[in-house]
């Protein structure tokens, strides 16, 4: 992955060329998911050198993991996200609505 800030290859959480620390950077939820789609999303931002988190909210009643209800927040560092939305808005479309 990137540096968000001077994107220059990261081997680190903290980058060696600015100083832009990933984790010490705030991280903001840029969008709300589904299986299999936050893999779809994760892989998509990974491929752009994007650094991101994934963040399961299991639904209650629910087994762990298991079936559509298990909501996923994609988080990437703030500096980032209007790269990152950008990115997912025109290489994946929404599913629509049942
Ligand atoms: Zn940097």
């Amino acid at each position: 992955m990137n540096c968000p800030f001077c994107k220059e290859v990261l081997e680190d959480s903290r980058c060696q060329n600015c100083g832009y620390d990933l984790n010490k950077c705030r991280w903001i939820s840029i969008k709300k998911v589904y299986p299999p789609d936050d893999i779809i999303i994760e892989s998509l931002l990974k491929a752009s050198g994007i650094p991101v988190k994934l963040h399961r909210r299991e639904v209650s009643q629910i087994p762990v993991g298991i079936g559509p209800m298990a909501e996923t927040d994609i988080y990437v560092p703030e500096i980032i996200v209007t790269e990152a939305k950008s990115l997912i808005d025109s290489n994946y479309n929404e599913p629509e609505p049942n």
